[in-house]
């Protein structure tokens, strides 16, 4: 007689569960590609495991994930012949959520609706749990390569699941066997053509072989081949290829904003796939989040934490596949390698050339691609000295100009006045703010554009970048503003007439005035309606940066 534990499922899954099950996502079938997904992962696992220890494979060395239907007990199963998982495994991977901001993601599916919400599970990759929306029980029986102890763990995800020692006979021979016994509203997942076609649609290019056996003892019948897409020429490959890889990899439900796919020739080589999401991620400023890039060899996956991608584009989403690495390379190996240096600066070019493209070629999709993104591209600004001119290049700003459209610097270089020598920016926290600002009135009435900045990141880049072209970046909250020799264009004269007495006698009855408090009162250009307003020193943080640095304690 075998033991049965009993075990509680950690807090947060335990919710998650709650709103897996209660909540209506318009599209259900989203589990079946998350466990598709899981039982590629394991096998891959095992591949990669298999190069150092080939005996793991025993007689059976090619990978395979099988769904068997079984109609009159309303079950689905989803089996593969992968890495397998322990007991110890079973517990910590289907019994806690290790990853970190679960508490945002919590929130996020609180919030999110329908297609949202099953958006978010594939994101934040709570995978496995996503069972329970069409399974009111579930079992899973594994065996870990290698070993010969088989475990059964079962749940009705109402807050516990047990864990048991089972027959080596009731068990696959190696990797996971997952029975779902469906819900009354989920029969339909027995069906033999609703499957296969859920199957082609999410799930067609995972490098696994999948096949379905119609019913239990029935032959399996192949639906998808486990050839790689990336191996394939460009010209055999559609856009709803890509699009389908894309929604694997990536976990997301749109079409990419941007695919590049290229082979790298010469002293290294490789292929690179690699995707532009074209919706934004909820976790793209979480500090933890890195990029997801994953690495092959030879097909073989090694990694998704090579980084093969600098920070500042932690959103792309994809692979690269080499021959140039040997299969037992360790993780640490990589990161030392000439050729990943070599990789992550092809990349890096070929993904911010695609983007320059975009932008000329479809700038609509491009818009939306800076919307999402933006923020984060301009933190390489600042990360990535040597391309700092192709991103402010690339960058696009809110600005004074009439059309209310994020303007390219080379346009606003091109529209400068005459006479004018900086770039003059304004930081702050929304564009309604800024807009209202006492200190554009001066700049308007010459007709001079200023870059209305509203991420916080901006004005950290503003602080570290000298120039763009020869033109410095200059705040108009800060110094003097310099526009005495540039015309308004009312047609009144460049050069204000000296000021009034009265005026020279008002700042300096204002600077005994506010003494300390202030380190200078000056008659200012820079205003045409309001009496005064604050600025900072010429030199040393703006006002907005000086702002946000009280903020953080400092
Ligand atoms: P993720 O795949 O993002 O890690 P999941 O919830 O989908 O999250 O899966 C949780 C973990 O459970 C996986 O990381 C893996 O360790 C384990 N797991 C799930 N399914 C399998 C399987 N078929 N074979 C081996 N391990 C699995
Ligand atoms: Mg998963």
């Amino acid at each position: 007689e075998m033991s049965v534990e009993k075990h509680v499922f950690e807090a947060d899954v335990a919710k998650l569960l709650h709103l897996m099950v209660h909540s209506v996502y318009s599209d259900k079938n989203v589990f079946l590609r998350e466990l598709i997904s899981n039982a590629a992962d394991a096998c891959e696992k095992l591949r990669y495991e298999a190069i150092v220890a080939p005996e793991l494979l025993g007689s059976d060395p090619a990978p395979r994930i099988t769904l068997t239907l079984d109609e009159e007990n309303a079950r689905l199963i989803v089996e593969d012949n992968g890495i397998g998982m322990s007991r110890d495994e079973l517990v910590e991977s289907l019994g806690t959520i290790a990853r970190s901001g679960t508490r945002a993601f919590m929130e996020r599916i609180e919030a999110a609706q329908g297609k949202d919400g099953a958006q978010l599970i594939g994101q934040f990759g709570v995978g496995f749990y996503s069972a329970f929306m069409v399974a009111d029980n579930v079992d899973v029986v594994s065996r870990r390569a290698g070993t010969d102890k088989a475990w059964h763990w079962a749940s009705d995800g109402k807050g516990s699941y047990t864990v048991s020692a089972v027959e080596l006979a009731d068990a696959p021979a190696r990797g996971t066997r997952i029975t779902l016994h469906l819900m009354d509203d989920a029969k339909n997942y027995t069906s033999r053509w609703t499957v296969e076609r859920i199957v082609k649609d999410q799930s067609g290019h995972v490098p696994v072989p999948i096949s379905i056996v119609e019913k239990p003892g029935a032959e399996p019948a192949q639906v998808a081949d486990g050839t790689a897409l990336w191996t394939k020429q460009k010209s055999d490959i559609s856009k709803e290829d890509y699009a389908d890889f894309y929604r694997g990899v990536a976990g997301q439900y749109d079409e990419p904003a941007l695919t590049v796919h290229f082979r790298a020739e010469g002293r290294h080589e490789y292929t690179a796939l690699a995707f532009v999401p074209g919706s934004k991620p909820f976790d793209l400023f979480d500090p933890d989040r890195k990029g997801r890039m994953k690495l092959y060899v030879k097909r073989v996956f090694i990694t998704d934490e090579a980084e093969l991608l600098p920070r500042y584009l932690r959103f792309v989403r994809g692979l690269v596949d080499t021959a140039d690495l040997p299969l037992n390379v360790s993780r640490e190996m990589i990161q030392e390698s000439p050729l990943l240096a070599s990789i992550r600066k092809g990349l890096t070019n070929r993904v911010l050339t695609s983007i320059e493209k975009l932008a000329e070629s479809d700038p609509d999709t491009f818009a939306k691609l800076w919307d999402n993104f933006g923020s984060v591209i301009k933190e390489g600004i600042y990360e990535d000295f040597e391309r700092r001119n192709q991103l402010l290049a690339l960058s696009r700003f809110r600005t004074t100009a009439a059309d209310d459209k994020p303007r390219a610097l080379n346009d606003y270089v091109k529209a400068m006045k005459d006479g004018q020598t900086a770039i003059y920016y304004l930081t702050g926290d929304n564009l309604a703010q800024l807009q209202a600002s006492p200190q554009l009135e001066g700049f308007r009435a010459r007709g001079m554009e200023v870059l209305l900045l509203t991420d916080p990141v901006d004005s950290f880049w503003v602080t570290t970048a000298p120039d763009f072209e020869g033109k410095p970046f200059k705040s108009i909250t800060q110094g003097t503003a310099d526009l005495a020799g540039i015309a308004k264009e009312d047609g009144a004269s460049a050069t204000e007439p000296e000021a009034a007495a009265s005026v020279t006698e008002f700042v300096s009855f204002a600077r005994t005035t506010l003494g300390e408090a202030v380190s200078d009162v000056r008659a200012s250009d820079r205003l045409t309606e309001s009496a005064v307003c604050l600025v900072a020193p010429e030199h040393g943080p703006d006002r907005q940066l000086q702002k946000m640095l009280q903020g953080a304690g400092r």
